[in-house]
């Protein structure tokens, strides 16, 4: 389909700094002139001449779901242009990049759920992956502590849920092997999975970028999505590429089909191709503190309260990370700006639309302010990472993944991922070979 016309050697000046050759090439469909930029990373890349890139399949979201997904897709099908989106300067710039840093074994998920499915499928892939790319990680195994006899039941229950959803090498433990494993906790009753773990997961978002590249797949950095149009039908031309993505910047880079995974702002990618407000993003920031250096020797690996029913989304646990610091966190509050880290970060549009949303205030009602205990004595003040929550107009928050495509003419060609709920690092390979099923299924690959 492509003829190879002539090979260029340009000065760098003339393209990106990594860009070392040009090669005109014509469309035979069209006869239209298209220029193939070939970079130093091999990536490749389509032009036409109004200078816009073309790709087969583009990824919007440079967070550890999309640039999964974009490494499986490219894997499978080495033959196609992908490419991926971000707004920001780097990858895993959001909740890849700021959360616990934990491997989940899938213990506390509804029995038979794809979250359930995909976070214990998703744990051996990544200890596989992290294996392979020499990515340092520690399997410091996870207690989850009764501390009160009321907590008895409960964790009774989670031990028989952790076993419906197939938790490897799960043990319910009593006083003395509490103490043997964590010597300065004390609990009437403990899960212990031996198979917890930790990562940097913004390292991990990074490998699979840099995978992504060697298979020849472009990443597209501060380019912030602001539409998708699809050219009219019949005006198909030069069109082999009819979806046109355009920028704040007026940029647009056109492709044959989307996969969106946009986080915090996914119900906004969703809407920009007419898809239902539903169900919008609630920011949640949760805030860490930090144990003292000198108390960090008192915790080992993860140890976790028994859930408290009431309060979903609170889940505060004392957790090692990978530089030897131990965070305590993250409480869950209503976040002012989507991706704002600090206490003082407000965003006047973004916190109106908040309040004035039906389901937030509903959840308001539901949950008035859990307070949290004086905690300070041994602890500092530390990062914060904030939740894409989705909410449904019942205040409820929405527990499992949901997929949408576009309107019209644009649904054949646009799979929007609005919620990839937490524990979405750990699942993230597999979530990926999920979408890479549905793709495939809906797109003409
Ligand atoms: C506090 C906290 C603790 C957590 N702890 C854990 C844990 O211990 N273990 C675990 O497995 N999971 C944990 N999670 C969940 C996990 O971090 C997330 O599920 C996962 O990172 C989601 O990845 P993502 O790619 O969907 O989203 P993100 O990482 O948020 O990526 C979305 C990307 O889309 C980009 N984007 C959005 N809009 C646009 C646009 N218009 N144009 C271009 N780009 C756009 C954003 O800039 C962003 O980079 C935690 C989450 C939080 C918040």
């Amino acid at each position: 389909m492509l003829t190879v016309q002539a090979s260029l050697v340009l000065p760098s000046m003339e393209l990106s700094s990594n860009t070392k050759k040009l090669q005109l090439v014509r469309n035979n469909g069209s006869g239209q002139i298209l220029a193939r930029a070939i970079t130093s990373s091999g990536n490749r890349q389509l032009s036409n001449s109004n200078n816009q890139p073309e790709y087969d399949v583009v990824v919007v979201g440079g967070g550890i779901v999309g640039v999964a997904t974009a490494r499986e897709l490219i894997t499978h099908h080495p033959s196609l242009k992908f490419a991926v989106i971000e707004k920001d300067s780097q990858l895993a710039a959001h909740q890849s990049g700021h959360n616990s840093g934990v491997i989940h074994a899938g213990i506390y998920y509804l029995p038979g759920s794809l979250k359930a499915k995909l976070c214990v499928e998703g744990l051996t892939l990544a200890y596989e992956y992290c294996d392979k790319n020499n990515i340092p990680y520690k399997k410091c195994g996870k207690l989850i502590v009764a501390v009160e006899k009321f907590q008895l039941a409960q964790i009774d229950a989670l031990y028989e849920r952790g076993k419906k959803n197939n938790v490897k090498d799960m043990q319910m433990i009593e006083r003395d092997k509490i103490k043997e494993i964590e010597p300065h906790c004390k609990g009437l009753k403990a899960i212990w999975s031996p198979h917890t773990g930790i990562v940097d997961w913004a390292r991990v978002t990074r490998s699979f970028g840099n995978n992504f590249q060697k298979f020849g797949g472009k990443i597209h950095f501060n380019f912030n999505v602001k539409g998708f149009k699809i050219a009219p039908e019949g005006q198909k031309g030069p069109n082999k590429y009819p979806v046109r993505i355009t920028s704040d910047k007026h940029e647009s880079i056109r492709c044959r089909y989307v996969i969106t995974c946009g986080g915090l702002y996914s119900d906004k990618l969703a809407q920009m191709s007419g898809c239902s407000s539903e169900p919008q993003i609630v920011p949640f920031r949760g805030e860490y503190l930090l144990l003292k250096p000198e108390k960090c020797h008192l915790v080992k690996g993860n140890i976790y309260p028994v859930p408290n029913p009431k309060f979903p989304f609170l889940g505060v646990h004392f957790t090692p990370r990978m530089d030897g610091s131990v965070w305590l966190g993250p409480n869950a509050v209503p976040a002012f700006k989507r991706e704002g880290y600090k206490m003082t970060d407000f965003s006047i549009p973004e916190f109106f639309e908040m309040v004035k949303y039906r389901g937030f205030q509903k959840l308001v009602c539901k949950y008035p302010a859990a307070g949290m205990g004086e905690l300070l004595l041994f602890l500092m003040f530390g990062p914060s990472g904030v939740r894409a929550q989705a909410m449904n107009s019942k205040g409820e928050l929405v527990d499992d993944f949901v997929f949408d495509g576009g309107k019209g003419e644009l649904a054949k060609r646009v799979l929007h991922v609005r919620n990839a709920p937490s524990p979405g690092a750990t699942s993230s390979l597999a979530i990926a070979k999920m979408i890479k099923s549905k793709v495939e299924e809906k797109f003409e690959l």
